[in-house]
């Protein structure tokens, strides 16, 4: 199983020393009858068990930093639950830092301490969650926040986000987001805005953001 991969090439364990350390990775992520599974194939296992393999190879090494690149997709709610949790878990137990890389805006909101929002490839708007949430300043970051819906809202229609993405092949001059920008100005369409610090760890691509 992949999960001794790591071991053997990092750890240079081989034979019974690998196997148990192996065992014990797959026992630490909630992989039941680890000894078992040890020679299973991904198709041998569930979509959340699969993701718990995942979660020991990542800390077979042992990282420093995990990057969990949309960890939850194609897992149902209570196994997304549980995964996240394991995540969190393992954070903790291996004092790691995590970047979650998400377009689930729920899980942003549960897992991080800062975030930071991309357009066409590049942050346009980060800072601590608290305040992406509560006060968020570029367009495009209160376009997805109104895109989202809401329980108990009444509403016929889902908000959306006017237009397309861009073709990053061929991004407009300027803001990439201003095709699609209801706040659109003539700058924008002219100049790439550069960052401007609005205090407190948050910052935004933006010309509104511009001081004056
Ligand atoms: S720079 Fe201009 S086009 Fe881009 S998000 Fe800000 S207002 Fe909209």
């Amino acid at each position: 199983m992949q999960v001794r991969e790591p071991l053997s090439s990092y750890h240079a364990l081989s034979g019974r020393a690998l196997a148990s350390r192996a065992v014990e990775l797959l026992a630490s992520v909630g992989i039941s009858s680890p000894a078992a599974r040890l020679r299973a194939f991904p198709h041998q296992l569930s979509g959340g068990m699969r993701q718990r393999v995942v979660g020991a190879m990542a800390i077979a090494a042992p990282p420093r930093l995990l990057i969990a690149d949309e960890p939850t997709t194609s897992l149902d709610l209570t196994i997304q639950a549980q995964y996240l949790r394991l995540l969190t878990d393992l954070q903790e137990r291996h004092r790691l830092a995590m970047i979650f890389v998400t377009h689930n805006l729920g899980i942003v909101a549960k897992m991080c301490d800062r975030v930071a929002v991309m357009y066409a490839g590049r942050v346009v708007e980060a800072g601590p969650v608290g305040t992406i949430f509560g006060a968020p300043r570029h367009p495009y970051t209160r376009a997805l926040l109104e895109s989202v819906p809401r329980l108990g809202a009444r509403a016929e229609w889902l908000t959306a986000i006017e237009g397309q993405p861009p073709d990053l092949a061929a991004l407009p001059r300027g803001c990439a987001f201003a095709p699609r920008c209801a706040h659109a100005m003539e700058r924008c369409r002219a100049e790439e805005p550069p960052e401007f610090a609005l205090g407190a760890g948050h910052a935004s691509r933006c010309w509104l953001d511009a001081p004056a």
